[in-house]
């Protein structure tokens, strides 16, 4: 690096998100007339429905391009209100609720807003890689809470209290969880609710997820079950992955008005605002409830199915069926150790680079998540291409000895 440009020293422990990095490595590839199977993407294959389109063209249309409350038009706000109300049975005020460019940016904004430095933030992990990221940007500890594969990845609250330290501030959630879509069971949620209170934390609760779920389990909010909890959570969600939107960046959070009025604040010295067409389509999304999404969800089932039958068939790898959101996250630790030629595979990243340069698929190591015997694969793409991945797969550990 070149000291001239002074860069500043938080960006010391900081790395680029590890997924968008191998999907530009893999768009790459592409480039170069490489057929190469990406299954990376964090994102829906689906496109936004139409009529979701069609409001932001015709805000578009009637000059609806000027800045926005910070905060997002009481519109989107009501939408947002009766969401929470109708599907998770909360009630939130306007000044409860603020919309920002993407839950990952509401997570970022929570995140300034309630960690000082050397304050330590709880992470089950394995978790999504722009966590402690985020953490170490605003100068707080990540404490890894273990989730075990024997568990099926879910939060214990047992493990949540053997980690907590005196400097714990603030709890992250994420369930349905990206990348192992583990659903936190209501009992659990309820005795992690106590140590909640009991330690005066703060619980970030992302639920971008929410929707995506199998075999007809529910997800609860922490804060729907304990009334306290309410004013001790702030919840994230957002419309990329219910809608398939995840261009137009648009997320929101509800908490605690003074916390939101501070995520606020923020927002209003550094982006203004969301984008104001933006914001019109997500009202259409968010009031179409489940109409757009359903059918989303009925394919997303067909190729978890697909994916558990076939990716169960490669000798070495062995998949669990995900509660939720759209990602398998095989246990591939029978590849370990195995070679390839003169190349030993000793890591899920040595496992991930060899199925890049022999299968042409793209793959997460799950050490990107804190997690050395898995990896991730998206099933938020085609049928076809999926099948075609996992064939190439088959072949490639076929090679290893
Ligand atoms: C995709 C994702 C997000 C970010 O969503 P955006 O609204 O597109 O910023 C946040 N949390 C998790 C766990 C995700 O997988």
């Amino acid at each position: 690096m070149n000291h001239s440009y002074h860069l500043a020293d938080r960006l010391s422990n900081l790395k680029p998100s590890p997924t968008l990095k191998l999907a530009s490595r893999a768009r790459e590839m592409k480039a170069n007339g490489i057929d190469v199977r990406d299954f990376t993407g964090g994102e829906p294959d689906f496109d936004t429905p139409e009529p979701i389109k069609d409001a932001a063209i015709a805000a578009l249309k009637s000059g609806f391009t000027k800045y926005t409350a910070v905060g997002g038009i009481p519109e989107l706000k009501s939408a947002i209100i009766e969401k929470f109300e109708r599907d998770q049975g909360i009630v939130y005020k306007p000044s409860e609720i603020v919309v920002s460019s993407g839950a990952k940016h509401s997570l970022f904004q929570i995140f300034q807003a309630l960690v000082n430095p050397g304050d330590h933030v709880l992470l089950p992990t394995p978790a999504w890689v722009s966590y402690p990221d985020q953490i170490l940007l605003n100068g707080g500890v990540v404490i890894g809470v273990p989730c075990l594969p024997s568990d099926g990845f879910r939060l214990r609250p047992q493990a949540l209290l053997e980690a907590i330290t005196p400097r714990s501030r603030v709890l992250v959630l994420n369930s349905p969880n990206n990348p192992s879509g583990a659903i936190i069971p209501k009992e659990d949620l309820l005795r992690i609710a106590e140590i909640v209170k009991k330690h005066n934390l703060i619980v970030i609760s992302d639920e971008i997820y929410e929707k995506i779920v199998f075999d007809g389990q529910e997800t609860s909010s922490i804060a729907s079950l304990v009334p306290e909890i309410r004013d001790r959570t702030v919840i994230v969600n957002g419309v990329s992955k219910t809608y398939a939107m995840t261009g137009w960046r648009i997320g929101y959070a509800a908490g605690p008005a003074p916390i939101i009025e501070a995520v606020e604040t923020i927002q209003s010295q550094t982006a203004s605002n969301p984008t104001s067409i933006a914001q019109k389509a997500a009202v259409v999304a968010i009031r179409s409830g489940e109409i757009y999404f359903k059918p989303m969800l009925a394919e997303y089932t067909r190729r978890r199915a697909m994916l558990l039958e076939s990716l169960n068939a490669i000798d070495g790898i062995r998949m669990s069926p995900p509660d939720g959101a759209f990602y398998a996250f095989p246990d591939v630790s029978g590849l370990l150790g195995k070679r390839f030629g003169d190349m030993e595979i000793r890591t899920v990243t040595d496992l991930s680079e060899f199925f890049l340069a022999e299968a042409r698929v793209a793959l997460v190591p799950g050490s990107a998540f804190g997690s050395d015997h898995h990896m991730r694969m998206s099933f938020a793409t085609s049928p076809e291409n999926l099948e075609e991945g996992v064939r190439r797969l088959k072949e490639a550990c076929a090679l290893l000895t």
